[in-house]
């Protein structure tokens, strides 16, 4: 990599896109490999054809992306119609991602990744990983909020997931997100010259 790169992760509605929006703010490059999962399936998304070969015209919308309810259905029906779309989509997010990770400039750069310690796939390209963190009441509530779910389909999201106690275990740094946004900015903030210093004298 051609700066050093904090890998960003944390549990559904925990705020790692609003932790990420304001490492934005104060000028560090933010690559999200869901934004990335996102253009590679919509219109004209570089993963399109090779998802119309693999899954047949029906995976693809009328407007060239991937037809989100019809592949959702399948997927949830079929573990290996999951696991193929998965060995498609999960390279070409990790090329892609470290394609933008070696254009980018700064003095590090911050890449998303909410199923960082499940998958293991960005570990190696990491200098540090940080945690967004709140309790589970908080993040349902957030994604409750967010999404319109309901608390159960929430909690089966997050019995998905890496649970609260080993994310917290394996993060090298932490942020707390369970006060409101203005103590989420001061600690990302925060965290943000803590970076700076020791990037700098290259202490990590
Ligand atoms: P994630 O990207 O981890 O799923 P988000 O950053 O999207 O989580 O946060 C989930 C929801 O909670 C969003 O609607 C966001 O605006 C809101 N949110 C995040 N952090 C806070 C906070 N500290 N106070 C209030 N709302 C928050």
């Amino acid at each position: 990599m051609a700066i050093p790169v904090i890998g960003l992760t944390g549990g559904i509605g925990s705020g790692k896109s609003a932790a990420a929006e304001r490492f934005s703010e104060l000028g560090v490059p933010v690559i999200d490999t869901d934004q990335i999962a996102h253009a590679l399936t919509g219109p004209g998304g570089a993963a399109m054809a090779e998802i119309g070969r693999e899954f047949g015209p029906e995976a693809v919308a009328a407007d060239g992306a991937l037809n989100r309810a019809a592949m959702r259905e399948r997927v949830f029906a079929d573990p290996d119609c999951k696991r193929r779309l998965e060995a498609i989509l999960h390279p070409a997010i990790y090329d892609e991602s470290v394609r933008r990770l070696e254009a980018a400039r700064g003095d590090y750069a911050v890449l998303v990744v909410p199923l960082l310690f499940e998958s293991g796939r960005y570990l190696p390209l990491l200098a540090r990983t940080l945690t967004v963190d709140c309790r589970e009441e908080v993040q349902v509530e957030r994604v409750r909020r967010r999404n319109g779910f309901t608390e159960q389909a929430v909690r089966a999201i997050m019995a998905a997931q890496c649970p609260r106690a080993e994310r917290l275990r394996r993060a090298d740094d932490v942020i707390d997100n369970n006060g409101g946004l203005a103590e989420l900015r001061l600690q990302v903030d925060a965290k943000h010259g803590y970076y700076l210093a020791n990037l700098v004298n290259a202490m990590f």
